[in-house]
């Protein structure tokens, strides 16, 4: 795979997901870190998303509920460009009906390099990096590079 340079833009796109027994924890974090949420462009799973909005007064891009498919439209979104960090707090103590799509989601997230954190101290260490409110570059697949490649391989 050839990889090249593209820019997060001080104001990101962050994704923000949590399963039923860490939605408090997420919720909580959100409060605490309000003011710099607020810098930036918040999208959610729909529960998720419904609840911080009743709680904290922060605006929410709401997408479907995660069981519903709201996980893989987070990875979508990814791969599109349009999520540039992903807050997704899931449990490691019970089994989801949909597991699939959480690990799908990871793997997204890895595939096209954007910030990850899967607990609370994780997002802490993200929300006060600098690199959290000021631009910043990271590799991401050459999709043209790809493209040129397989191209060569099919014909
Ligand atoms: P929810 O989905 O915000 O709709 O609860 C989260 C998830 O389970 O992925």
């Amino acid at each position: 795979m050839e990889f090249k340079k593209a820019t997060l833009s001080s104001r990101k796109s962050i994704a923000l997901v949590a399963h039923d027994n860490k939605k408090k924890e997420l919720l909580s974090w959100c409060q605490t870190h309000k003011q710099e949420l607020l810098k930036h462009t918040l999208f959610a799973t729909g529960t998720t998303g419904s609840l911080i909005e009743k709680e904290t007064d922060l605006s929410i891009k709401k997408l479907i509920s995660g069981p519903l498919g709201g996980d893989q439209q987070v990875g979508s979104l990814i791969t599109e460009g349009k999520i540039d960090l992903l807050i997704f707090f899931w449990d490691p103590f019970e089994p989801m009906p949909h597991d699939p799509d959480v690990k799908a989601l990871l793997r997204i997230a890895a595939v096209w390099n954007i910030p990850v954190a899967c607990n609370a101290i994780s997002a802490d260490f993200l929300v006060t990096s600098p690199l959290f409110s000021n631009e910043c570059e990271r590799l991401i697949p050459d999709y043209d590079a790809y493209l040129e490649k397989r191209k060569a391989v099919v014909s």
